[in-house]
């Protein structure tokens, strides 16, 4: 005979096949004809109408509808497409995926795949209700309400349900209608389509326009984007659990507060003089209280912080309450500018007064007069610094310039040479 070492590799799908027994077309060992069963949670050897309800089990499961993941979809898709054709499914139990796919020829039977459990009438979609869109609503608070909590009272408009609903025919309910196409051997892709019937509510019913007054908590220390939520309030859709009214805290700017979390900061120009001698500061507080902020016996406010940072100092406990724990309150930080005299206020007087008076006295230097040229400051911008000089004048001018007249470039070379 012509075969080699194994008798029956000739019918082997795959290759590699081995058998035992007697001769005629036989099962290929090496092709898989069970991983279909597999994946639909099947025994091989199950009854037919096994095979249609592990599909419809699997396949609402795993619908990318719900959540669930399009390549098991599929893959459960492809598996059902097998399985459920008696001719097919017994060549794949024969032969494995290959014969399906070598004699089948595609096409066909995907269509109605899906029709047959969600439409017409015979199945329904099992998931509980959709859950309607939120409402959402800025609602701008002043720092003040936010320091403070408010309860304010806002009209909203919403639409509600009268009477019975009822199911609208076309798309049983679902709101979506559902086509599966065929786009390869055994893979099939899910299309939703919105039912227009029922322009995807899945359900009719008379609805009708209310006005519901809520009472909104603006609690202390609440902070911008935070949300404060009515459960269930949004418009009533049918067979929808209803959303929720949501208004989002859009905290206003203050003309004398900042905020950043639970601390406030605030800006105080002070005098030289104060910042040297020292200095009292009322300041209204978010509440209406007053606080009276003094410097400390001693105490210099500097013109700026180390490395050139603002120059900051912090009242504890006076900043924002904290949400859900307003006896904690963070810092009330002050950031300081100091306002030096200008030209005109130092008269000879003021200067040998304060000469006297102020630590480091510029100390009495000795130079040569005859040597040494008098400079004076004039005013300057730092935006200029680097733009000094003749203009037009470069590198290129300086190089020709030593040319001609045998420069130091030339010079160095004749020195070394
Ligand atoms: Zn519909």
């Amino acid at each position: 005979m012509f075969f080699g070492g194994d008798p029956f590799e000739h019918f082997a799908h795959g290759g590699g096949g081995r058998g035992g027994g007697g001769g005629g077309r036989r099962p290929s060992q090496a092709a898989d004809t069970t991983k279909l069963y597999e994946t639909l949670g099947l025994e091989k050897g199950c009854e037919q109408a096994a095979v249609k309800k592990a599909y419809r089990k699997l396949a609402i499961k795993h619908h990318p509808d719900k959540g669930g993941d399009e390549h098991k979809f599929k893959e459960i898709s492809a598996a059902y497409e097998v399985l459920s054709d008696p001719e097919k499914r017994a060549k794949y139990d024969k032969f494995g995926l290959e014969a399906v796919n070598d004699g089948g020829g595609g096409g066909g039977g995907g269509e109605d795949l899906f029709s047959m459990f969600f439409g017409g009438g015979r199945g329904r979609r099992e998931q509980g209700p959709r859950r309607g869109d939120d409402v959402q609503h800025p609602l701008k608070v002043s720092l003040e309400d936010l320091y403070n909590g408010k309860t304010v009272k806002l009209a909203v408009h919403r639409s509600v349900i009268v009477g019975e609903t009822s199911q609208c025919q076309t798309c049983d309910g679902q709101g979506v209608v559902m086509e599966l196409r065929q786009i390869a051997l055994g893979m099939v892709q899910q299309m939703q389509r919105r039912c227009k019937d029922c322009g995807g509510q899945g359900y009719a019913c008379e609805t009708k326009k209310e006005r519901k007054v809520l009472e909104v908590n603006i609690e202390k220390g609440m902070r911008h984007n935070q949300k404060i939520t009515f459960r269930g309030l949004a418009d009533e859709k049918p067979n929808v659990e209803t959303g929720d009214i949501v208004f989002v805290v859009q905290e206003k700017e203050h003309t004398t507060f900042k905020r950043k979390g639970a601390d406030l900061l605030i800006s105080k120009t002070i005098s030289l003089n104060e910042a040297l001698c020292g200095f009292k500061w009322l300041v209204t507080h978010l509440d209406g209280r007053q606080i009276l902020i003094t410097s400390k016996p001693g105490e210099v406010i500097k013109a700026e912080g180390p490395n050139g940072t603002p120059y900051v100092k912090c009242v504890d406990n006076e900043g924002m309450p904290s949400h859900g724990n307003p006896f904690v309150k963070g810092k009330l930080y002050v950031l300081f500018r100091v306002e030096f005299p200008s030209d005109g206020d130092m008269d000879d007087a003021t200067t040998t007064a304060l000469k006297k008076l102020l630590p480091n006295p510029c100390m009495d230097i000795d130079y040569d007069e005859e040597k040494v040229e008098e400079v004076a400051l004039e005013s300057a911008d730092v935006k200029s610094f680097g733009k000094g000089g003749a203009a037009g004048v470069g590198g290129g001018a300086y190089d020709e310039d030593s040319d001609n007249e045998g420069g130091p470039g030339q010079g160095v070379q004749c020195q070394q040479s």
